[in-house]
């Protein structure tokens, strides 16, 4: 059996940064655990733009296409935002969650308990907490149509886009969360606004459908958008996975998120239809960006970007057990006080760098044999 194979996109910014620490803690699963992958490594974002004129390169999308998990580190960055909008770093993403068609965001909302005075929520209200979000990824308002701005008779204009949903979409990213529910707490909660929207209707509608007649076994709850980010400030803690489309995803996931602190925390997964070898298509990024104020100072945290590795191991690599290793190194490391500058205070004693908090990973990790 060969491999499974990855490739590393590390894109710009603190994205090399983040990545050279990731590809520490992929030598030590190779070393130790016996986890050896394929890695190949290629440009993307503004790197790719600056070596070819397009922020991701044909050759760099089929190879994409072939491996079995793609790593993202971030993309963008100030030299770039003159650019023609065809050409800006972030197409390349773009490109890339289309073209794999990678309908299921999945975005956890974790708070170790080292960081819960972080939260901007009560101690008691975060700590422990264990949430994932799923968000539909390529449907939904973001890219209906018709969208436009449009000249009026009466010399006004109007902005449009357009909230449409299908079956299909509807029943596959529900699918992925009812697989997600089952493998943790076994509770889904869908969010939509059935009460004003026809697509909410329709979603709530097909989530009910596929509960019924596939995953019977799962609890499932429905719960109005606006009400779900009004519980997932009040008591994040009832939520086990939430489903949701697109652009009330990206609201409540970035809101799940904050509940836990630091940006330099959060991982995310992007996963599309099974392959033939039984893996999803798959991409990993942590949720920050490219971070161009701190860039090549060796004060990035890499801890979302490991996180993301973890989430390959757990999703594409059948790992679950591995995956909780490495979690469980980053908990005791954050336990240890190990903390780059993005977790502190002012007052709060001085940061280890990048390469550190690397390093302090993999040790923990040894410790754990
Ligand atoms: P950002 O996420 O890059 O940074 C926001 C703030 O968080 C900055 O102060 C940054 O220093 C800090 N931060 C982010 N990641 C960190 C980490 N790992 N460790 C410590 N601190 C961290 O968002 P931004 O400043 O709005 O955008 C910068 C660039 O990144 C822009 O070009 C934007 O388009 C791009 N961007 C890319 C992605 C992506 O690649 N997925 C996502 C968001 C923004």
């Amino acid at each position: 059996m060969s491999n499974p194979s990855i490739l590393i996109l590390p894109g710009d910014g603190i994205g090399p940064e983040v990545m050279a620490e990731v590809r520490k803690v992929i030598g030590w699963y190779g070393e130790k655990r016996d986890l050896n992958f394929d890695l190949s490594e290629d440009l993307v974002g503004g790197a790719a733009y600056d070596a070819h004129g397009t922020p991701l390169t044909d050759e760099t999308m089929a190879k994409a296409q072939a491996v079995d998990a793609v790593l993202l580190g971030a993309v963008g960055g100030p030299a770039y935002d003159d650019l023609d909008f065809s050409v800006k770093p972030e197409r390349g993403l773009l490109r890339l969650r289309k073209e794999m068609d990678l309908f299921a965001n999945l975005r956890p909302a974790q708070c170790f308990d080292a960081l819960a005075d972080f939260s901007s929520l009560k101690k008691n209200v975060v700590s422990g907490l264990d949430i994932m979000i799923v968000r539909e990824l390529t449907s939904g308002s973001y890219f209906g149509e018709p969208r436009g701005i449009f000249d009026l008779p009466d010399g006004q204009r109007e902005g449009i886009n357009t909230q449409r949903y299908t079956t299909n979409e509807i029943r596959r990213v529900a699918r992925a969360a009812f697989e997600l529910a089952k493998k943790r707490g076994n509770k889904l909660c869908s969010m939509e606004k059935a009460n004003v929207m026809e697509s909410g209707i329709l979603w709530r509608e097909e989530v009910t459908w596929v509960h019924e007649n596939e995953y019977p076994e799962v609890e499932l709850s429905h719960m109005y958008a606006d009400n779900g980010a009004m519980q997932l400030v009040r008591w994040p803690k009832q939520f086990d996975v939430i489903v949701t489309d697109n652009l009330f995803g990206d609201i409540l996931s970035d809101c799940a998120a904050m509940l836990t602190g630091s940006l330099g925390m959060l991982p995310s997964a992007s996963l599309g239809v099974l392959m033939e070898n039984g893996r999803p298509k798959a991409m990993y990024e942590p949720v920050h960006g490219s971070a161009p104020d701190i860039t090549g100072q060796g004060k990035a945290n890499p801890i979302a970007c490991i996180l993301s590795f973890a989430m390959a191991l757990r999703y594409s690599f059948d790992q679950g057990a591995e995956a909780e290793r490495l979690e469980n190194a980053i908990e005791t490391v954050l336990a240890d006080g190990a903390r780059t500058a993005d977790l502190l205070g002012p007052e709060d004693g001085s940061p280890i760098s990048t390469g550190e908090m690397g390093d302090a990973i993999i040790a923990a990790l040894g410790a754990s044999l």
